[in-house]
């Protein structure tokens, strides 16, 4: 790869599109159902669409959104069309963003700057999403973890205890990406009022499903604008909202709040600057896809995806419920949910790995260990036979044990399980330098399977660290 420049000649384009359609060979086969995150999709028809009112806004910019009033409207209209879904009132407001990340960026990032603390912190449920780590990490706020009772929901009486007058907000889940639970809402909101600090409802997920879960008569609790106490809400219109990637909405209560999420410099040579989000260049693609997805869709053809995406997911953890040593774990409130051995013979990290080997790519969870799904409507034709394969993996897994020792299954229980966490960092580490470095290598995580179905033999550093793990077993008396 380090040879590799710029052709001298440019290729034949033609060519280019046929080089570029091989080079998918290889990927998760989404398009079949077999992907259980990354990709949300409507189905062909509704993805030419999509396809077609991104290119029609495919140049602009909408960093300055005084050049293109198209996109203006754009973003204003999906953000009154999300507020009202949300039962805003009318002091609603927010900007777009170009996803889930940015919007949880940005929620930090503004109440930080509200708070105005030496030393912010924010109060956030174990199980919240990854980015505001990030934040967290970027921003200079200190996060402030929060337990989960048995059904996965924030330990409120945990959280009461950890506002202090450098609590720049609380973060609480509509549903949280692992288990799909959604967060005490509205308990955490007469908690963040009588504190007086902001709440943020991260709703990246739900924001688009839980509204029409709620219509087609599943019982919810309270999570939205409904809830007093709530100030901000983000809600990605690229996942359950089918728009094209690129496109997630971040709302206030009220301008109060947003004015804080604003970048102005005056004194900038290049001109007088606003921004109203974190990037410069906004493409006004995802934009218009968004405006254009959900115009096409509305209620009634959201309420409908949403039946097929609910009665997928019964089928699956009705399913699940149904093999013997496989759970779910808390009680999943949409779409999202995740599954664990109950048995002690039994390691999911090693169901996932025959899974993986039957064709079915599966995330691991970790803390505790488990295996996760996003279900799309294109899961409705594959549910069943997903369940089967799950049912003979499991019982496959159970039959060969000692398989947790081995292969894909061993790196993920050690990753998941060693105590010395700087140690599976600098790990993880190693492998985003080779992946990032001048070769571009992709690791070696084929170490799963082999063709015949068994588990290869470890190599030196996973007997190590599963002697490592033993040993401290046996030492702590489990
Ligand atoms: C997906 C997700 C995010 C992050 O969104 P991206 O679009 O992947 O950047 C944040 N919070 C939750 C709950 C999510 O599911």
């Amino acid at each position: 790869m380090t040879t590799l420049r710029i052709p001298e000649t440019g290729r034949d384009r033609a060519e280019i599109l046929e080089a570029m359609k091989s080079f998918g060979g290889d990927d998760a086969k989404w398009r079949d159902g077999r992907t259980w995150s990354l990709v949300y999709s409507l189905g062909d028809e509704h993805t030419r669409f999509l396809k077609e009112a991104h290119g029609l806004y495919f140049s602009e910019n909408a960093l300055n959104p005084l050049a293109f009033k198209s996109l203006k409207r754009f973003e204003t209209e999906v953000v009154r069309m999300t507020a009202h879904l949300l039962h805003g009132d009318a002091q609603v407001c927010g900007t777009m963003t170009s996803g889930g990340t940015e919007t949880c960026l940005l929620a930090v990032k503004t109440y930080r700057d509200r708070a105005n603390r030496r030393r912010p912190e924010m109060i956030v449920p174990a199980t919240v999403h990854v980015a505001f780590e990030k934040a967290a990490h970027y921003f200079g706020v200190k996060p402030v973890h929060v337990p989960v009772d048995d059904a996965g929901r924030m330990d409120l009486a945990a959280a009461r205890k950890r506002i202090n007058r450098n609590t720049a907000l609380i973060v609480g889940s509509a549903p949280c990406y692992p288990y799909g639970v959604i967060d005490p809402i509205e308990e955490l909101g007469a908690l963040a009022q009588q504190a007086r600090v902001p709440l943020h409802v991260d709703s990246c997920l739900g924001g688009f499903m839980l509204p029409f879960v709620e219509r087609l008569g599943h019982a919810l609790p309270p999570w939205d604008f409904r809830v007093p106490g709530v100030t901000s809400i983000g809600a990605d219109v690229h996942k359950y909202g089918y728009s094209a990637k690129g496109a997630s909405v971040i709302l206030y209560r009220n301008m109060d709040y947003l004015k804080h999420q604003f970048f102005v410099y005056t004194e900038w040579p290049g001109g007088i600057f606003i921004s109203p989000a974190l990037l410069g260049t906004r493409s006004g693609g995802p934009i218009g896809a968004a405006w254009a997805a959900i115009n096409a869709l509305g209620v009634n053809g959201y309420m409908e995806i949403a039946g097929t995406v609910m009665d997928a997911t019964k089928t699956l953890i009705e399913g699940i419920q149904g093999i013997p040593g496989l759970k779910i774990i808390g009680k999943p409130d949409m779409s999202v949910f995740a599954y664990a051995s109950e048995d002690p013979a039994l390691n999911i990290y090693v169901v996932g790995d025959i899974m993986e080997k039957k064709g079915w790519h599966v995330d691991r969870l970790q803390k505790p260990e488990a295996l996760h799904a996003m279900v799309t409507p294109g899961h409705a034709d594959v549910a069943d036979r997903f369940i089967e394969d799950l049912r003979e993996a499991a019982e496959q897994a159970r039959a060969h044990p000692e398989w947790a020792q081995k292969g894909n299954a061993a790196m993920y229980g050690i990753m998941a399980e060693l105590p010395l966490r700087g140690m599976v960092r600098k790990n993880v580490l190693k492998v985003m330098e080779q992946l990032y470095g001048p070769e571009g290598a992709m690791p070696d995580f084929d170490a799963g399977l082999n063709d015949d179905g068994e588990a290869p033999e470890p190599d030196l550093a996973v007997k190590a660290a599963t002697l490592f793990l033993k040993l401290k077993r046996k030492l702590m008396g489990k």
